[in-house]
């Protein structure tokens, strides 16, 4: 940058850590709607981030971690184990990659999802502070309301979120409606089980005055029962909710299955029979591994095979 002024240049080089993430490897989906990218960091981590095209949408899905923690059985990021957090300027890398790509295309980014690798809760200083700065007009100028984080259901951290009344969409991946069944699939329930969960999305719907998505992966003669469907709609009688159903994408670690899409839709309309909104969403990206919970990578890995 020699236009710069030395003394300035010097400072920038002190005071700055530019953020290397360089992009290693790429997949597009055959329908050529979703793109994967593989991107290295100095340390030698990597990951993954999702570009999806749908319409007129442009939504990219990112990483908040390298691996994951929280153990969730049927994820490719839970089965690698967590490796380390990533730092703001890491999150907010991975959306400016794309952001550029689809610049020089002509086209723009219209939505952010935190729901690539990691619990974005479990690393919530630097998410929210990747957020803000893409939020910033100085920054991105990307609005809160095009945003999403999605959380396995960590309640101190749902009760923060609340409490700091922000205009980001909130998803809680639920899955089951049963503390058992549950605990069976997300380990984390047995510290945060169902009734504390629901409550604490009770007081951030209390609080923000917004609806809360809750994500369900249909799994076959697992999840994928009427009763479950009972269940749920007792869990979130009144709740100004909605959910999104999506049949389980398949992972390396992981023997159970898609449910078929008649009792995928037998399910969703069990819930809108008891008053609670849902949708059965396309699995988009499985060709590719780029699908939810499909993201993983080789540094650390044990069992996922990107
Ligand atoms: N850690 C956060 C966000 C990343 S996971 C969370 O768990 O919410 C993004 C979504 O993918 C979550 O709803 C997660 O439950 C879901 N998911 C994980 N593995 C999946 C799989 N094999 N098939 C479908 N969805 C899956
Ligand atoms: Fe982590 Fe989310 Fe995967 Fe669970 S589903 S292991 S919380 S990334």
């Amino acid at each position: 940058m020699t236009d710069l002024p030395p003394g300035l240049r010097q400072r920038l080089d002190r005071e700055l850590d530019f953020v290397g993430l360089q992009p290693v490897a790429e997949a597009a989906s055959s329908d050529g709607e979703t793109s994967k990218t593989l991107f290295a960091l100095p340390d030698g981590s990597r990951l993954e981030a999702v570009l999806m095209r749908y319409e007129r949408r442009r939504t990219v899905c990112i990483s908040t971690q390298v691996g994951c923690a929280m153990g969730c059985v049927f994820c490719a990021t839970g089965q690698m184990g967590f490796l380390r957090n990533l730092t703001p300027g890491e999150i907010v890398a991975q959306v400016m990659a794309f952001a550029r790509r689809l610049g020089a295309d002509g086209d723009r980014l219209t939505n952010i999802v935190v729901m690539g690798m990691g619990e974005p809760f479990h690393n919530y200083d630097a998410t929210l502070a990747a957020l803000d700065r893409l939020n910033d007009p100085a920054g991105l100028g990307f609005g809160d309301r095009r945003m999403t984080i999605s959380t396995v259901g960590l309640v101190p951290a749902i009760d923060r979120f609340a409490s700091e009344r922000r205009q980001i969409n909130l998803a809680v991946s639920l899955h089951a409606a049963t503390d058992e069944l549950r605990t069976r699939l997300l380990p984390v329930n047995r510290r945060y089980p169902l009734s504390a969960l629901f409550d604490a999305c009770r007081r951030y719907v209390d609080a923000t005055h917004r609806r809360i998505t809750f994500e369900w992966a249909l799994i076959d003669g697992v999840n994928d029962g009427l009763e479950q469907a009972q269940a749920l709609a007792g869990l979130a009688a009144r709740l100004t909710c909605h959910v999104n159903l999506i049949p389980l994408n398949p992972t390396g670690a992981y023997p159970g299955s898609a449910t078929t899409r008649q009792k995928a839709h037998a399910f969703a309309e069990e819930l809108r029979r008891f008053g609670v909104p849902a949708t059965v969403r396309m699995r988009r990206g499985i060709d590719i591994q780029a699908g939810c919970g499909q993201l993983a990578t080789q540094a650390g890995s044990r069992a996922a095979k990107t």
